[in-house]
């Protein structure tokens, strides 16, 4: 049975390692696919395919993008994607700059109480990576105020911790559209981990069905136990693949490679819905 996880991230964005300790990690994790999908950004891709050649491995290429609804953060997968296609370019060159303005903004109050400056979070990130609260939990660390990332998620990068700051992001509907028109295919990630589940109702999973949708990530460990039937019910409704991934960031995050997986079917599906890009197979 090949060993297919389809989310991960690099220190592209959020991960703690790099594009090539990423495939590496993956290689070690025995894993047969694995796919890049940084928040917002490519700019891994082409480090990822050359740390996969004569591994066996084989990269599938793709994104995460944020999203928002409701005030919640709704992530879109979007795999295979023309990573050139000009609107996807200016979406994510805007969400960036947003996000880059959220974390200033954040850290601007959390400075308020903790010894914290813009400094200590751009030491904890690579240059051009897509900033986000793992970079400024890594800077709260490093000054020694949280004994780790999912310490500061829990305290004072919580979103009901009194400095937290949402960025501005578009619509899923426009964020599935952009992806679709860029030869990618949409699959909704972690449907679960975020907000209430009435969040992703009937009618506005027709919606996005209707701008390109392809997938749901039914298996992934942020979506709680009680919602899995309501999420295989909704896929089977709308004729959506069904995939399962880690969503590891290296270190940061206890998520580990392999954790979850998408079969072979589906990945096959992906594949063949797919044309901006191509899998490179190390
Ligand atoms: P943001 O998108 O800036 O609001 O930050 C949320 C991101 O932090 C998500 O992509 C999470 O996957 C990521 N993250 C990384 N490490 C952790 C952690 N230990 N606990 C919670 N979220 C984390
Ligand atoms: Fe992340
Ligand atoms: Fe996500
Ligand atoms: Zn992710």
């Amino acid at each position: 049975m090949p060993r297919i996880d389809l989310h991960t991230h690099s220190s592209v964005s959020d991960g703690t390692e790099s594009p090539a300790e990423l495939v590496s990690a993956a290689v070690t994790a025995e894993l047969d696919v694995v796919a890049l999908t940084d928040h917002d950004s490519t700019a891994g891709w082409g480090e990822a395919f050359e740390a996969a050649r004569g591994t066996g491995l084989t990269v599938l290429p793709g994104i995460e993008l944020s999203t928002q609804l409701d005030y919640a953060s709704v992530h879109i997968l979007g795999y295979l994607v023309d990573p050139a296609d000009a609107s996807l370019v200016a979406v994510t060159e805007r969400i960036r700059a947003e996000r880059l303005h959220r974390a200033e903004a954040m850290v601007e109050r959390i400075s308020a109480d903790y010894a914290l400056d813009w400094e200590d979070v751009l030491a904890q990130t690579t240059p051009g990576a897509t900033v986000g609260r793992p970079h400024i939990a890594d800077a709260l660390v490093a000054r020694g105020h949280v004994p780790d990332r999912s310490a500061a998620f829990q305290s004072i990068l919580h979103w009901r911790g009194g400095y937290y700051r949402p960025h501005k992001a578009p619509l899923p509907v426009d964020g599935v559209r952009v992806i679709a028109e860029a030869g990618g295919v949409a699959v909704i990630a972690h449907p679960g981990g975020r907000g209430p589940d009435r969040l992703l109702t009937d009618t506005r999973v027709r919606t996005l069905v209707d701008a390109g949708l392809f997938g749901l990530e039914v298996e992934h460990r942020d979506n709680p136990a009680s919602t899995h039937e309501r999420w295989v019910d909704l896929a089977t409704r709308f004729g959506l693949v069904m995939t399962g991934a880690s969503d590891y960031h290296g270190s940061g995050k206890p998520n580990r490679l392999g954790e979850n997986l998408t079969s072979p079917e589906a990945y096959a599906a992906i594949l063949a819905r797919g044309s901006g890009s191509a899998p490179f197979a190390g």
